[in-house]
């Protein structure tokens, strides 16, 4: 049996070791050192724009953070993108509000503008502006940056971006990871670049990363005892981890490009089949990363997501379904839900490619003889 082709496995740029063996010799096994100060510098001079980074444990902890900076407290309303990775959403009932669902539009398949500005409309018709907006650039595709950032500004309701995925991504030329009032990123294993598990929460102002590092070394007041006024959370990044992400930061580019070119494959390889569409940037303002490329399947024909997804797993390619919508969840079951049905579409009809930067050439031909086996299916 051939090797498995994963979705997005980790892949070492080749100098993680050497920071890592700087913090033994230096004896920084910690959740704090030299390497994590060094990840956030690194990673403020990438984002540039004057942001402000808190390397922590995941970027759920820092979507986390971002709520409770922001002071969100039980039941208030949270606008969040239905069609992304429950981590988008957990946080916001780890703090007690109450999620509104938004369906995504077709362009980049991130946040509606219009439903967000119906889900506003309803908070405010309830009393209840809510508090903030969380959008994702799900997959590496921007957000509508422009339209949802009028929305915010018109009603004065913060952004928190879900850039997990899409470090490397740029909006008109500015990274993502910087439009948001708090925006988050991640280092777990699967994405573009990886700390083994972690993240990272930017900000635009020293004070809120202050405070972002003070929560999450437990609220330790300054006191020769330990003295607390705030409830602390345990969420710094390790030493040990942010010494893998310094590595990894200096490959960064070369991920991009490298996942960049994994879609030219496909979008040569699909490119007179009316069957799939493959998605892609809807003008020159987006550039993706590609973190996965993904294919939308025609509905009506003799095949669907799941028999070609079993086709591929049969070679030992891995291929997943789109994110199931958060408001499709059991355990999001009776949320509130603005829009229509495309995120339920995306998920019923869309599929994740293997994307890794570290493919070879042959891990590419099987996935074309795969794909071409696909007209026995009909
Ligand atoms: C991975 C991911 C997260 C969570 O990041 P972790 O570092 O795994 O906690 C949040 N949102 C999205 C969209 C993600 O893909």
């Amino acid at each position: 049996m051939d090797n498995k082709i994963w979705l997005s496995s980790p892949h070492m740029g080749g100098t993680e070791m050497k920071y890592i063996q700087d913090a033994f010799d230096e004896n920084w096994i910690a959740p704090l050192g030299p390497n994590v100060n060094g990840l956030e510098k690194d990673l403020e001079m990438y984002l540039g724009k004057d942001v402000h980074v808190a390397a922590l444990s995941s970027g759920t902890a820092a979507l986390h953070l971002a709520l409770i900076l922001l002071d969100i407290k039980p039941g208030d309303f949270v606008i969040c993108q239905s069609l992304t990775f429950s981590a988008s959403a957990n946080p916001i009932i780890y703090v007690g509000a109450v999620p509104i669902f938004v369906d995504s539009e077709k362009d980049t398949w991130n946040l509606c503008p219009n439903a967000v500005e119906d889900a506003i409309k309803f908070g405010i018709s309830k009393g209840k502006k809510p508090k903030a907006i969380i959008t994702v650039s799900l997959y590496g595709m921007p957000h509508k940056v422009d339209e949802i950032a009028e929305i915010s500004a018109r009603y004065e309701i913060p952004i928190i971006e879900d850039s997990a995925e899409a470090l490397g991504s740029t909006y008109k030329n500015q990274k993502c990871g910087t439009f948001g009032d708090l925006s988050v990123i991640s280092f777990n294993g699967n994405k573009i670049i990886t700390t083994s598990g972690g993240g990272a929460l930017v900000v635009k102002n020293q004070e809120f990363k202050n405070k972002a590092v003070f929560l999450s070394t437990q609220a330790k007041d300054d006191a020769p005892h330990y003295e607390h006024t705030n409830i602390g959370y345990n969420y710094r990044m390790s030493n040990i981890c942010a010494g893998i992400g310094r590595g990894q930061m200096e490959v960064l580019e070369l991920r991009v490009q490298q996942r960049r070119q994994n879609h030219l494959f496909y979008k040569e390889l699909l490119k007179d089949d009316p069957r799939f569409i493959l998605h892609t940037e809807p003008n020159s303002d987006y550039f993706s990363n590609h973190w996965l490329n993904l294919i939308y399947i025609e509905p009506g024909q003799d095949y669907n997501r799941e028999t070609i997804r079993q086709k591929f797993l049969v070679n030992n390619i891995e291929t997943r379904p789109i994110w199931k919508p958060m408001h499709l969840q059991p355990i999001f079951k009776g949320s509130y839900y603005f829009g229509a049905d495309l995120a339920e579409k995306l998920f019923q009809n869309g599929l994740c490619l293997p994307s890794g930067s570290n493919m070879t050439e042959n891990d590419f031909y099987r996935i074309s003889s795969t794909y071409k086996e696909l007209d026995y299916l009909r």
